[in-house]
């Protein structure tokens, strides 16, 4: 009997019952696993996920989970090569299979570097505090807690691991545990990759689980502190999103579906500009990478009317050089589709293109290969179309061959591509490949309704380009109307997603325990220690210096500008104050600055090792000669920090709250300034913790 993929549920691998669904090799077409989920208990399984895996991630703070996905990535890429191995039998090159193996560890790696962006804590501030009352005594803050359920991911055959890395890190790090469940076809590669990370015990039990087949009565169980995502065709995705339990328990639904992305060559293009051979290479990239079976890919290119014979032998002739033939092969660079029911699938979608268009390069039943059977492997040829009425024919915009196949269309002015674009009816990307920066804000500017993501590509980015197919970890990826409506990754955004957000009001003393960020006109604590002698650990938010006062004189404003150099009309010329905000020559807002430096550091050698940075610097009321500052210095807030490198001395990042006074009791300024801080651990046998 052929061996059976293992589902990885409620902390141990189980097969389902029965044959299951034959998986086969897309290059030959031989049989090589099963996939059943028959006589799984899929509301186990997402109980599972909530009552094990939920509390512990949510106890995890977020740099802990960070941490935890940077581990992960490390220990993948020790597994690389077996992956590569597998995942030629999904057809994919060498090349696509770096996409979705390098790319899925590169999301991991990108989401466990955002752990940075967000507390040592296991929820978050959202935004800023907003004062509520005159008196200062009542306030607003939003908080992000993690939602109490799962993240259930259904997703697209294409991208097996991409798919579900790109997915897992942002919901990983949110707190919230993961059930994957790949397209069946290609998910004896995902099963692969989760024997790895469940072999490694990185991540906490019932964090991580995986369903290799149907997903039987799965989303009958879905509940309200649940978040489903899905990838796929729009037809399927509709299906689901309309399911009972989703709209019963308004479950959050994340949609990314088929897509008719398309690239515009600027009317400032000609053959012959560094950007007219990008519009080639980049389109060639796009046809054939993945043999085109990217969500992403360019199916549609609009050509100004006057280059359409041009660009049409120019792409011609690169997609022609595309070796077509046996992944594994290092001379081939485009495989077969993911298997027979695809490659039917596309040419049927190709088949009802050809109602108004007509093929201008490939066949839809002759592929001439470097080595393989072209019967017995998934492979199809590139084929190119050409539509020259594209305002008539709806075609070309809504019916998506999931492959290596693209549209080619004419265009008379911006006006027209920019509708042509939106006759899309919303998409996941679209590139404009110009030199022209007016051409490029019109068609961005018309455009951004109908797309999730607009590349202008010309010579100046091209190097670092990472071109129209790549979606990126800390740019949203999704698009609205047909490609979905839904947002995946996008950095903070993505993670928020699987957050709930709750307006907190309070007072500020009761915001600042709450959030340990201190909130002005919270309680501030005063001692006889100078907060700067105070080691990281020892320091309490709210520690508080009231400093003594200093009186501003004119020699102070006249000496500044000297020895800043900044002469301002304001701060040095009597005669030119009429009709200005000011009354006198006014002190420069820097040396308002400086002079509380002056006033709130504690001069001696000590934890504080440096000066870090200024946050956010407001000057709100005038100082002239003789106004009296005085200033409150408070911490705000503390950041640990990770050794980079053994040697380095164990610290974190105070930020501090500056409140600079004057004579009337009014602030004239307020600063959050940044000090880097040593732990008391870093002294050898020097003081201990909360010692000085
Ligand atoms: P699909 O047939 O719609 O399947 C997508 C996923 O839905 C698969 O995991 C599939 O599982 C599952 N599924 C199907 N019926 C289900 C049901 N009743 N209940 C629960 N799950 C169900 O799409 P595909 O053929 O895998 O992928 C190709 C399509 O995906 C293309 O149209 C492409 O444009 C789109 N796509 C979009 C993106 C994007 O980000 N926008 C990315 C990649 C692909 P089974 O495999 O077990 O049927």
């Amino acid at each position: 009997m052929m061996p059976k993929l293992g589902n990885y549920i409620t902390g141990s691998w189980i097969t389902g019952d029965g044959e299951g669904q034959t998986l086969f090799n897309a290059f030959n077409g031989e049989p090589i696993t099963q996939a059943s989920t028959r006589g799984l208990d899929f509301g186990a399984v997402l109980d599972y996920a909530r009552q094990k895996g939920n509390p512990a991630l949510r106890r995890m703070s977020f740099h802990e989970r960070g941490r935890m996905l940077r581990a992960l990535a490390l220990h993948l890429r020790e597994h690389l090569e077996k992956f590569y191995r597998i995942s030629y039998l999904t057809g994919a090159t060498r090349a696509d299979s770096w996409i979705d193996l390098e790319g899925g560890i590169g999301n991991l790696f990108a989401y466990a570097s955002l752990r940075r962006k967000f507390p040592d804590e296991p929820f978050c501030p959202d935004g800023e505090g907003m004062p509520l009352g005159k008196g200062g005594t009542f306030m607003g803050q939003h908080v992000l807690v993690p939602k109490e359920g799962v993240a259930i991911h259904i997703n697209a055959f294409n991208f097996p691991v991409w798919g579900m890395l790109e997915k897992i890190a942002v919901n990983l790090l949110a707190g919230v545990p993961a059930v994957v469940k790949p397209a069946t076809v290609t998910c004896f590669l995902t099963e692969a990759v989760v024997r790895e990370i469940a072999a490694s015990g990185i991540l906490p039990d019932g964090a991580l689980q995986l369903i290799c087949g149907s997903a039987g009565d799965l989303l009958d169980h879905v509940a309200s502190q649940d978040v489903v995502t899905f990838t796929g065709s729009a037809s399927t995705g509709l299906q689901l999103k309309a399911h009972p339990a989703i709209l019963r328990e308004s479950t959050p639904f994340n949609m990314e579906a088929d897509s008719l992305n398309c690239l515009v060559l600027g009317t400032d293009v000609e053959p012959g500009m560094p950007e007219w051979d990008l519009f080639i290479k980049e389109l060639r990239k796009e046809m054939t990478v993945k043999a085109g079976q990217k969500c992403t890919a360019v199916r549609r290119i609009f050509v100004p009317e006057n280059r359409l014979e041009d660009a049409q032998k120019a792409l011609i002739r690169a997609i022609a050089q595309t070796t077509i033939g046996n992944p594994e092969n290092e001379k081939v660079r485009m495989g077969p589709l993911a298997g027979q029911t695809q490659r039917l699938e596309v040419r049927a979608q190709v088949t009802k293109l050809l109602a108004s268009s007509q093929l201008i390069y490939g066949a839809l039943d002759n592929v001439k290969l470097l080595e393989g059977d072209a019967d017995k492997g998934a492979f199809l040829s590139p084929l190119l179309l050409l539509n020259d009425r594209p305002f008539d024919s709806e075609e070309p915009h809504s019916i998506e061959a999931f492959g290596p196949v693209s549209t080619m269309m004419p265009y008379r002015d911006m006006e027209a591509a920019i509708e042509l674009s939106k006759m899309g009816k919303g998409s996941l990307c679209s590139s404009i490949v110009t030199a022209d920066a007016r051409i490029a804000r019109e068609y961005v500017l018309g455009a951004a309704t109908h797309h999730g993501r607009i590349l202008i590509l010309n010579n100046e980015c091209a190097k670092e380009s990472t071109g129209h197919g790549s979606p990126l970890p800390l740019l949203v990826h999704g698009g609205p109307g047909r490609a979905g409506g839904g947002e995946e990754m996008g950095g903070i955004r993505g993670v928020k997603h699987y957050m709930q957000r709750v307006a907190v009001q309070g007072s500020p003393s009761m915001i600042t325990a709450l959030t340990d960020v201190y909130q002005p006109n919270a309680r501030q604590t005063t001692g006889e220690k100078h907060p700067f002698r105070k080691y990281f650990e020892e320091l309490q938010i709210g520690d508080t210096v009231i400093t003594h006062r200093r009186t501003i004189t004119e020699a102070d404003i006249v000496n500044f500008a000297n020895v800043s150099w900044d002469h301002f009309y304001a701060h040095t010329d009597h005669t030119s104050l009429a009709d200005t905000l000011f009354e006198k020559p006014v002190a420069h807002g820097y040396f308002i600055l400086s002079a509380a430096a002056g006033l709130f550091v504690d001069p001696g050698k000590g934890p504080v090792m440096l000066n870090y940075g200024v946050e956010e610097c407001r000057f709100l009321k005038p100082v002239y000669a003789g106004s009296t500052i005085g200033v409150k210095l408070t911490c705000k807030e503390k950041i640990a920090q990770e050794k980079k490198e053994e040697k380095e001395l164990p610290r974190g990042i105070v930020k501090w709250y500056v409140d600079v006074y004057d004579e009337t009791g009014e602030s004239v300024a307020i600063a959050t300034i940044l000090t880097m801080v040593q732990r008391s651990g870093a002294v050898g046998d020097g003081p201990s913790e909360g010692q000085t």
